[in-house]
């Protein structure tokens, strides 16, 4: 009876294992399967499209749900998995079937999760692969960990805001595949629900309790001087490291993404608003993040580096100079910074080979690959040493030594190819093992033997039809046709009948038989060992190998940013601590790319001493949401280091930058579309300074008019008077231009519209003042709307502007400042001095943390009653 019919016993196993690991799913191995049953399997089932079917009835008749995978296949299947945010424990026989009496013993044997996986098929691509754990007290900072096992980096610091924003927000630029959290009791839930909306596809689970100081490793161990919350993350991290992926625990190595300063501050939103390295809506195809744009690295740890670097540009002066000068020389090579390029595009993945050989996942092909890419190492850094290289490289070029001992290790131990399949026997030079050689050539001298025999016993028995056979159950034998074997000498002894022939055995043949084997199991067993041998020595280098793939990396991205900057024609950015922004012809990184031609330079001048708001109005399909990420997107270039599409740009240096643009990804989290506004606009206000770079699109849009208008005005005016940031603002309230004239250090903008046509042709250019028109109905048109609906707007518009009255229109609010014959609608506008208006002040107290979407709304309501005119004022 196969083991697999024995249902009960085997399902009690199952369901052992699995009271033992709480929260996994549990891959069974059952034969040359994977199993799951019950509800495990229907979810497999579901998850990974695999057949369900249903074991044979048991006593009671029931029938249990079954779904598994082949095992050759498996990590293409836990590569699903894990990515889908499951944890799997792999559960595998642990003695052979053949020896075991009744149910085969089963353990699990290894716990795959998200973020702590360093094989490729699992994988599923060469980006970063990040695990975080995030500790938030109660009051106060968070602090992170985030670790790659796959490359052997781990980042730490401390949230620069407070609360669960905050954290989250730290490690948005890393989007981490599993988030380990701990928190305070008043903060907890709040921060695991905000960890899920932020990362859908993330797996996030509570950390497990911390490790002791002395089982992080030496490298990794922080200074006595960093905050509670950050040791505590590294601890639980180590703790879950330790549990899952201990062999690399060592390996790892802290990586500084700020080059030794702060970094520019990009927080979740912006980095999703700005579509730096993933696009705001998950299901657009590839093509339209800056990341994608700029990816013209020729090596995977190239590409890792280039999504980090532009998640994390840089703030101080100095280390944004040394990349651009690093570039600026690479530029200056010319024709032969191609040559460059294809010195480096043989380096194989170092980074994730190394990681394999310290979690022994490494399959000999990649020794060989490793091999090669360190002599395309050696390579690149000579093609490198042909022209003068800066100080700015030096560093880089040191970095670029692979360790001697390894290189000579690997040639001599391995040969120039392996296949794929190779057997461990066939894994090494000649010479290298020789205890391995004699075994061979033992069984090679056994195998000659054993073939001699046929021929030598063909002619003792004067049978010519014996032949010498092998099949798996017998092992050797003789085979003679049915008509001849009566007439075998004694010495033959018979094995097996099979249709026309006899099979028989010899002393002689068991002998040399046995010498086979033996020979095939020594050289087995001392190519094994030899593998170990192999893998312990290039263990001691995984770190070496890591900081060497860093400095690939890092050539690679500076290289790519030269020939980004020779092929489309980008020029150097000055980056400085001056207080504006300027930049002649620039033009959006992405779009500049899908319209090539098309695309419409436009200029950006703002100064946070002198005008330092922007407020755009312009009819919808202008420009202006493109106009503001483009100058967000040439701050991000520039800060990490690369060359921008423009004829020129100053950049003084951008400390934080946020952007909010629509509101409409936010709505997911239950928060009415009003709330949400105000929520972010708060954390805008509370935040910005005068180095930030503040980038508002649509002010005002989730709220009915004059709410909206009204906490717009303030907001503006915050930004320009408290704040003092660079700031772009766009608004479909033409209201709000009339605030800029009261403004001393802002302006208004448009961007440019043709209608000597009679149609409308938008120029996408940005001109000087605002619009009062807002061309909705153009826009309607082209969307398709009835031509009589199209008529009927345009008549009431007519009416509307020429006074109309009798539409509802939107009661009045207080006018203090000047007139505008412009619109029927009574605008607000600034008093004109820079002393606050109370009702603003009011505005500004409003706790837009705490107060709910009801009270808001109550209250501003009421500040509007407040400030109603009387009767007499009305127009
Ligand atoms: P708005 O925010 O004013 O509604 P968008 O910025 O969304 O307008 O731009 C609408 C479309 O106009 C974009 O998708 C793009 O195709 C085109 N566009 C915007 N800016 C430019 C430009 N500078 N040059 C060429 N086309 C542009
Ligand atoms: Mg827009």
């Amino acid at each position: 009876m196969s083991e697999a019919s024995a249902t009960t016993p085997l399902l009690e196993q199952y369901e052992g294992v699995k009271a033992r690991y709480p929260g996994h799913l549990v891959l069974f191995r059952v034969g040359d399967f994977y199993e799951t049953f019950g509800d495990d399997a229907r979810l497999l089932s579901r998850e990974l499209d695999v057949v369900l079917t249903a074991r044979a009835p048991d006593t009671h008749g029931e029938r249990t749900p079954m779904a598994g995978v082949p095992h050759h296949a498996v990590e293409v299947y836990l590569g699903r998995l894990v990515r889908r945010g499951y944890k799997v424990a792999l559960c595998d026989q642990v003695e052979d079937a053949r020896q075991a009496k009744g149910l085969v013993r089963r353990e699990v044997t290894r716990i795959v999760t998200p973020g702590t996986v360093v094989e490729d098929r699992i994988l599923g691509g060469p980006d970063h692969s990040f695990l975080a754990c995030v500790v938030l007290p109660g009051s106060g900072r968070g602090g992170y960990s985030l670790v790659d096992v796959s490359t052997g980096e781990w980042i730490r610091g401390e949230a620069d805001d407070p609360g669960v924003e905050g954290v989250v927000g730290a490690i948005a630029p890393y989007q981490p595949r599993e988030v380990l959290w701990a928190g305070a009791a008043e903060v907890a839930r709040g921060l695991a629900s905000v960890l899920a909306s932020e990362f859908p596809l993330a797996r996030i689970e509570p950390a497990p309790t911390p490790a002791s100081d002395a089982e992080l490793p030496e490298a990794v161990r922080p200074a006595a001087t960093v905050p509670a919350s950050v040791r505590e993350a590294d601890l639980r991290l180590a703790g879950y490291l330790r549990a899952t992926q201990p062999r690399l625990l060592p390996h790892l190595l802290p990586v500084d993404v700020a080059d030794g300063g702060r970094r520019l501050l990009l927080d979740a939103k912006t980095l999703r608003h700005l579509e730096i390295t993933r696009p705001m809506n998950p299901d657009e195809a590839r093509g339209t993040t800056l990341r994608d744009a700029w990816d013209e690295t020729v090596t995977a740890v190239g590409r890792r580096t280039l999504a980090l670097w532009l998640a994390n540009p840089l703030v101080e002066l100095t280390a944004i100079a040394s990349r651009l000068d690093a570039v600026e020389a690479l530029v200056g090579r010319g024709a032969s910074l191609e040559t460059l390029r294809e010195a480096l595009r043989p380096v194989p993945d170092l980074a994730r080979i190394a990681s394999r050989v310290a979690g022994r996942r490494v399959r000999p092909d990649e020794l060989v690959a490793l091999r090669r890419g360190l002599t395309a190492v050696e390579g690149t850094r000579i093609e490198l040493d042909r022209a003068p290289t800066p100080g700015s490289l030096a560093p880089l070029r040191i970095g670029l030594v692979p360790p001697g001992e390894l290189v000579q290790l690997l040639a001599s131990a391995l040969p120039e190819e392996i296949a794929p399949g190779a057997e461990a026997t066939e894994l090494f030079r000649a010479g290298h093992a020789p205890d391995l050689d004699g075994f061979r050539a033992v069984e090679a001298e056994a195998l000659a033997a054993l073939s001699a025999l046929e021929r030598t016993e063909q002619e003792a028995t004067g049978l010519k039809g014996l032949r010498l056979g092998y099949n798996q159950v017998f092992g050797y034998y003789f085979e003679i046709g049915r008509a001849q074997a009566a007439r075998v000498p004694a010495r033959f002894r018979r094995r097996q009948t099979v249709a026309q022939a006899e099979r028989f055995v010899t002393d002689e043949l068991e002998a040399l038989e046995r010498r086979v084997a033996d020979a095939r199991g020594q050289a087995r067993a001392s190519a094994d060992a030899r593998w170990e041998e192999l893998l312990v020595a290039v263990d001691r280098q995984v770190g070496a190998l890591h900081r060497l793939a860093r400095a690939v990396g890092a050539l690679d991205v500076l290289v790519t940013f030269a020939h980004l900057a020779q092929t489309r024609g980008y020029v150097r950015p000055t980056v400085d601590a001056s207080p504006s922004i300027v930049i002649r012809d620039g033009r959006h990184p992405v779009l500049d790319r899908t319209l090539g031609e098309r695309f419409v330079p436009n200029d950006v001048d703002l100064d946070a001493e002198g005008e330092r708001l922007l407020v755009l109005t312009g009819p919808n399909m202008s420009g202006k949401s493109t106009y503001m990420r483009q100058v967000g997107l040439l701050v991000v270039l520039a800060q990490a280091g690369s060359f921008v599409p423009a004829k020129f740009a100053r950049i003084g240096r951008v400390t934080r930058l946020f952007t909010r643009m629509g509101f409409t990804d936010e709505i997911g989290r239950g928060k009415s579309s009003f709330m949400v506004e105000m929520t972010e606009v708060a954390e805008i206000l509370r935040a910005a300074d005068p180095g930030s770079l503040v980038l508002l699109d649509e002010v005002g849009r989730g709220t009915s008019t004059f709410d909206g208008l009204a906490i717009a005005w303030a907001s503006l005016r915050h930004l320009h008077d408290v704040a003092r940031c660079r700031s772009v603002v766009a608004t479909h309230y033409h209201q709000l231009t009339e605030l800029v004239g009261g403004l001393r250090s802002a302006r208004n903008g448009h961007l440019a519209v043709d209608e000597r046509t009679g149609g409308v042709v938008f120029l996408h250019r940005l001109v000087a003042g605002a619009t009062d028109r807002s061309y909705g109905i153009h826009v309607a048109r082209l969307a398709g709307l009835p031509e009589p609906v199209l008529r009927e707007a345009e008549r009431l518009l007519r009416e509307l502007e020429a006074g109309g009255v009798g539409l509802g229109a939107p009661r009045p609010l207080p006018r203090s400042g000047r007139r505008t014959p412009r619109y029927t609608q009574a605008v607000l506008v600034p008093s004109g001095g820079h002393e606050r208006d109370p009702l603003v002040e009011e505005l500004l107290r409003l706790p837009l943390d705490t107060i709910s979407s009801e009270e808001l709304r109550a209250k501003v309501e009421a500040l509007r009653r407040r400030g109603e005119p009387a009767p007499e004022a009305r127009p």
